[in-house]
């Protein structure tokens, strides 16, 4: 079936390098010739250049985005006897942060339009223990956070972004991130502003809490040899950081291509028997993901697979059925929604790396699929 055509791999990862490859490599030197390999001016450069992107006043990097959540919650004072609200239906590093700040998860199931937690879900999980709402932008839809700011407001509640998946995507007008929100970030390869390596954020309008979390990245010190608290290592590398300087000035760009092929399969495959992503009025989703929905997601997979057609399942088994999490007891059907969504999502090809052609050949290979019953 794919005779003729090109193969469409589900992600490209090293097309973004390809496309600017002359300014990434003249960063990289610059970095190794300034003998400065930890922090330092290229750090700072770029921790100024995101803040402003995500418009927000601060923003500490840190080595990753499990990190980022993490240093965020304890920094936050979350630990032991506290309960932090999280989506059943996330990439488990949501879970991980929690778990590693000591504190209890307490997850809750998504809505089955968004596949993104609700404010009315996330009110009925809050107790006297809760004290952080850790809403996830997931395949870079915004969360509807108005109302769940709303209940942190009532409550007493910090949230905590994880935005690991929604670099650019926008919440009523406003870039995810921007104003007081504490926001944490993944620069994974893979993402939509990804290093050549692991890399992480958080942005936030809380100047104590950035202090503290400049410390808490850096071995609990501000002043070399003087550690006010047990800290972590969990730096951005210096040539990470160029790397994602130069990059962050495409981001719009390409989020936008993004955006072009969400669009036409939006409309192309409105007749196609898979349920497509609802997207909230006033959102401007990132689409770090296209996500469909059918019964026959297996079916649909090893079909476009056939016509050459690279696919993934975001995810595949949900946090509370990993081993991982084996003993907090949940069974098979606590979470009936988060399962049902892992047995029947599929990701699409998208991303800025695809031709027209490409993702025209998407288009086809699933309008032309029926559904096979066996
Ligand atoms: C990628 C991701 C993370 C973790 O980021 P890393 O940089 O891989 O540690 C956290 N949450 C979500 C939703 C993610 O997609």
């Amino acid at each position: 079936m794919s005779t003729g055509l090109t193969e469409v791999p589900f992600l490209d990862v090293g097309a973004s390098y390809r496309e600017i490859e002359g300014e990434i490599d003249e960063a990289v030197r610059r970095v190794l010739a300034s003998g400065r390999y930890v922090l330092g001016s290229e750090v700072e450069a770029f921790e100024h250049d995101y803040a402003a992107f995500v418009g927000a006043p601060e923003c500490i990097s840190v080595a990753n985005g499990l990190d980022a959540l993490t240093l965020a919650l304890v920094a936050l004072d979350v630990g032991p006897g506290d309960e932090v609200i999280v989506p059943a239906n996330t990439y488990i590093a949501t879970w991980l942060a929690v778990t590693r700040s000591g504190a209890s998860i307490v997850p809750v199931e998504p809505d089955e339009a968004t596949y993104n937690v609700t404010a009315d879900a996330v009110e009925a999980a809050i107790t006297n223990r809760t004290k952080v709402i850790m809403p996830v932008h997931l395949y870079g839809q915004p969360v509807d956070l108005a109302p769940i700011r709303a209940l942190a407001g009532k409550h007493g509640l910090r949230i905590v972004e994880d935005a690991a998946q929604a670099h650019g995507a926008r919440y009523r007008g406003a870039r995810i991130g921007s104003d007081a929100d504490v926001v944490a970030w993944s620069f994974y390869p893979g993402k939509n502003l990804g290093a050549v390596g692991d890399g992480g954020a958080v942005t936030t309008g809380d100047a104590a809490l950035a202090d503290r979390l400049r410390s808490l990245r850096n071995y609990g010190s501000t002043l070399k040899y003087v550690n006010e608290e047990v800290g972590f290592n969990s730096r951005l590398d210096p040539i990470q950081a160029a790397v994602l300087g130069v990059k962050l000035r495409y981001l719009d760009e390409w989020n936008r291509r993004r955006g072009e092929i969400a669009d036409r399969y939006q409309t192309e495959l409105e007749a196609a028997p898979v349920r497509l992503p609802h997207v909230l009025a006033d959102v401007l989703p990132a689409w770090h993901l296209f996500v469909v929905r059918t019964a026959y997601r297996d079916n649909l997979a090893e079909h476009l697979s056939r016509c050459g057609i690279g696919t993934m399942v975001h995810y595949p088994i949900p946090p509370h059925l990993q081993q991982a999490y084996a003993h907090l007891g949940f069974e098979e059907g606590s979470f009936p929604i988060t399962e049902a969504v892992h047995r029947e999502v599929l990701s699409l090809p998208i991303g800025p790396h695809l031709s027209a052609q490409q993702h025209a050949q998407v288009i086809d290979a699933v309008g032309e699929w029926a559904p096979a019953h066996h």
